[in-house]
C-alpha cells in the first residue's frame, strides 16, 4: 500500500518512534484539539476515573497514533495497540478486551476497517465494560456475560464518515486533525533535527515546512532524505539552497506534491479534460486503490486549492490546471 510504503521506511520506524512527542505539552499545533483533550483528561484525572472514549480522526501522518501513545502517558497508563483489520472476528477483539487492567487505553487505529460483529460487541463493552460471549450455534447457543475491566478506548480514522452511527455516538470527545500550518512544521522539522543532530538552518527548515503536505510524518521523512543529500552532496548543512535541491531529486515540487498527487491531477486534467469524473475511474487511471486516492491524495489536494469533490465527480479547479503547466479552459465545467 503505497500510504505504508511512502511514511513507514523499513528501518526508518525506529526513527520515527523517537521522534514522537512524549507529552501534551511537546505536542506542536493542533491548539484546539490540544485544549479539548487536555480538559478530557485533567477532568478524568481529578476524578479519579478513566476518560469517557476518544475518537481521532484526519488524515494520515497527522499525530493520531502519537497522541494516543500521549494519553496514555498522561494518564500514567499502559496503552495497548491494535487495529481494525486485526479484529476480524470478535474472539480477536474478545481477547483484547480480557486481558486489559483497569485504567488501560486500548488504542484501536483505522477503527473503520474493524469487522462488524468485533464493532458489535465493541459497543457493550464501551458503555457497560462487558461483552457477551456466544458459545454454540443455532437454537441451542448461550450467551455467557464477562466483565471487562473500566478501560478508555482511543479510536484513530482517516473515514469518520464510515463509522456507524453507533459506534461515533459512545465516544465521549472526537478530535477533528487538521493539516498543519508552514509555522507549526517549521518548530516540527526544528525539533526533530534537534534530536537527529541535523545542521539545520532557518531558512532550511522553512523549505521543508512549505513542502510537508501539511503533514508532520512526511516533514519528518522530508528533513531525513535532505540530511542525507546535505551529508553525501554539501557540507552537511542544510540549507534552503540544499533543500531545494534535494526535494528536486526526490521528486517533490514547490508546492509539496508527490508524484501520485501529481499523477491525479495530471490524469484529471489530461484523460479526463478537468472532470468531474468519479474517483474509482480515477484511481484506475493512476493504478492505485480508490481508498488510498481518497484518503490519503485528496484530502491534501481539497485543501490546497487544486482539486473539487462535487456530486458529479473529481474536478480540477484552475490553479490545477496552472500547476501542471497547462492554460485552463475558459469556463471549468461545474
Ligand atoms: P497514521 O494515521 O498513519 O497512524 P498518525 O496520524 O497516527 O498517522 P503519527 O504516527 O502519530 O501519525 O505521527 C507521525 C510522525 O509525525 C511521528 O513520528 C512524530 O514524529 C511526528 N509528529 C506528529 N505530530 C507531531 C506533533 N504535533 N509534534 C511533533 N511531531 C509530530
Amino acid at each position: 500500500e503505497r500510504a505504508l510504503a511512502a511514511t513507514r521506511e523499513v528501518g526508518e520506524s525506529d526513527l520515527e518512534n523517537r521522534l514522537r512527542p512524549a507529552r501534551l505539552a511537546e505536542f506542536i499545533g493542533q491548539p484546539r484539539v490540544r485544549e479539548q483533550l487536555d480538559l478530557v483528561l485533567q477532568g478524568a484525572l481529578r476524578r479519579g476515573r478513566p476518560p469517557d472514549h476518544v475518537l481521532l480522526s484526519g488524515p494520515p501522518g497527522l499525530g493520531k497514533t502519537s497522541l494516543a501513545m500521549i494519553i496514555g502517558t498522561e494518564l500514567g497508563s499502559a496503552v495497548r495497540i491494535t487495529s481494525g483489520p486485526a479484529l476480524e472476528r470478535a474472539g480477536d477483539l474478545a481477547a483484547m478486551l480480557s486481558n486489559l487492567v483497569e485504567g488501560d487505553v486500548l488504542f484501536i487505529d483505522e477503527i473503520h476497517r474493524m469487522a462488524r460483529p468485533a464493532e458489535e460487541m465493541l459497543y457493550l463493552a464501551m458503555e457497560d465494560f462487558r461483552v457477551d460471549i456466544i458459545v454454540g450455534k443455532g437454537p441451542g447457543a448461550t450467551s455467557i456475560p464477562l466483565d471487562v475491566a473500566p478501560f478508555t478506548l482511543v479510536g484513530a480514522t482517516t473515514r469518520a464518515g464510515s463509522l456507524t452511527g453507533p459506534l461515533r455516538d459512545r465516544f465521549g470527545f472526537t478530535g477533528h486533525m487538521e493539516f498543519y500550518d508552514p509555522e507549526d512544521l517549521e518548530l516540527v522539522v526544528a525539533r526533530s533535527a534537534e534530536i537527529l543532530e541535523v545542521d539545520l538552518r532557518p531558512d532550511g527548515g522553512r523549505e521543508i515546512a512549505h513542502r510537508s503536505r501539511g503533514t508532520p510524518r512526511i516533514a519528518n521523512r522530508l528533513l531525513r532524505r535532505v540530511r542525507d543529500y546535505a551529508e553525501v552532496r554539501a557540507d552537511g548543512s542544510v540549507t534552503r539552497e540544499v533543500a531545494r535541491a534535494a526535494l528536486a531529486v526526490y521528486d517533490v515540487d514547490e508546492l509539496g506534491l508527490d508524484r501520485l498527487d501529481r499523477a491525479v491531477l495530471g490524469a484529471l486534467v489530461r484523460s479526463f479534460g478537468g472532470g468531474p469524473v468519479g474517483v474509482s475511474t480515477l484511481a484506475v487511471a493512476v493504478g492505485e486503490e480508490p481508498g488510498t486516492v481518497e484518503e490519503v491524495c485528496e484530502p491534501y489536494l481539497v485543501r490546497a486549492g487544486m482539486l473539487a469533490r462535487t456530486p458529479r465527480g473529481r474536478v480540477a479547479t484552475p490553479a490545477a490546471w496552472r500547476h501542471l503547466g497547462e492554460k485552463p479552459p475558459d469556463r471549468q465545467n461545474p
